[in-house]
């Protein structure tokens, strides 16, 4: 698959390679090659996924602990954590080795704990109304820049006293399927059993998109069984082409049947992203309209009130459009439900993760 130019993100020096950027049996050769036994690579990998810094890593004498620093390299230096819900909203601002800043949602809930993350330092697909995709791209997160934020979060809450992390989110900042390759190496250490990877279940994984269909077939093809979420946030494509751009390349109907194709290839539920924006989307027939195109198919809309975001002039629809437009889909044949959303009070919400180090106060 070869993307056009506009997803390449500029190129910037990563990171040395970390242990997370590396398969199993590449960390081995690695740990040999720094002159140490081949079954350190093991004790390194649980250790690092059960969140120990080196320094916690007692088992290794302190001069293997120094040689096996290099595959260690640290990854992401906390900026600020800020938190809601009475702390059961958590978002983190975090600096990679070059200064790059993201941001990861930690949600605990009754019954799981999720953590959205972020799969690129912004965005490069210019959705008007996301503040990360006003800000433009930075660069492409490395494979174990992704997964560390899974690992610190998970750390976070078992420090907090609270259950570990179980679900992911790739909804933070960036496209995911922009940055294909890191985020699929990603997703397969989180998957993988202890100690080469998280030993997370995939069906508690999802990847969401804006629709880059090629980027979708190739997922298709890898035999996951990850949740893929499609941001469609219109019917038609002349109002998505406005507010997701990359509609121009791949419209609604192409990007429809591909992301059904694999929802018949993994027998996954499809999760429609929808933001209800007040007198832009929201207007009933709209909602006929994708019901019509979505009746019958296995898919899962939800519609998200739209979050603030600074500089926009959009307002989120309504109780009544949104209850009118739920009803519709719902009379139309389709499952649909309004996302409870978390984090505005802090701009961790949907589409408000711009992680600026001094933090802008909006209404
Ligand atoms: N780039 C991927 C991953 C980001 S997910 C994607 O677009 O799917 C973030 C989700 O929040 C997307 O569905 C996005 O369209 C939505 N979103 C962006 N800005 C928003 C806002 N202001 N209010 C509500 N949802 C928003």
């Amino acid at each position: 698959m070869s993307l056009p130019l506009v997803f390449e993100a500029p190129k910037r020096a990563f990171p040395p390679r970390h242990l997370a950027d590396m398969t199993a049996d590449e960390r081995r050769e690695a740990v040999v090659g720094l002159g140490e036994k081949a079954f350190r690579a093991e004790q390194l990998s649980r250790g690092y996924f059960a969140g120990k810094t080196l320094a916690d890593m007692t088992e290794l004498s302190a001069a293997s602990r120094e040689r096996l620093a290099q595959v260690l390299p640290p990854l992401w230096t906390r900026v600020r954590d800020v938190s809601c819900d009475d702390g059961a909203t958590v978002k983190s601002l975090w600096r990679a080795h070059d200064s790059t800043l993201v941001e990861s949602v930690t949600m605990r809930y009754k019954d799981r704990t999720t953590v959205c993350i972020s799969s690129q330092a912004g965005c490069g697909m210019a959705c008007p109304f996301c503040a990360t995709g006003q800000g433009g791209l930075t660069r492409n997160l490395s494979t174990a820049e992704i997964v560390d934020q899974v690992v610190r979060a998970n750390a976070d809450e078992l420090a907090r006293g609270e259950r570990g992390v179980s679900n992911v989110v790739f909804m933070g900042m960036g496209e995911p399927l922009a940055n294909y390759n890191r985020v699929i190496a990603a997703v397969r250490r989180m998957v993988e059993p202890s100690p080469a990877g998280l030993g997370m279940s995939q069906r508690n994984i999802v990847v969401s998109t804006v629709g880059v269909v090629p980027a979708i077939q190739k997922l298709t093809e890898e035999g996951l069984q990850v949740t893929l979420a499609l941001s469609l946030h219109a019917p038609d494509d002349e109002l998505r082409d406005t507010l997701v751009p990359v509609n121009t390349r791949w419209p609604v109907r192409e990007v429809l049947r591909t992301a059904m194709d694999y929802t018949r290839k993994t027998g996954r539920r499809l999760s429609i992203e929808y933001a209800l924006i007040k007198d832009v989307n929201d207007q009933p027939w709209r909602a006929d309209m994708l019901a019509k195109k979505l009746k019958g198919k296995l898919v899962h809309v939800n519609l998200i009130p739209l979050n603030p975001t600074p500089g926009s002039e959009w307002d989120a629809s309504p109780k009544e459009a949104e209850r009118e437009f739920v009803k519709r889909l719902r009379d139309g044949g389709v499952n649909a439900t309004v996302r409870d959303t978390r984090g505005r009070e802090i701009a961790g919400a949907c589409g408000q993760l711009a992680a600026l180090e001094e933090p802008v106060p909006f209404a």
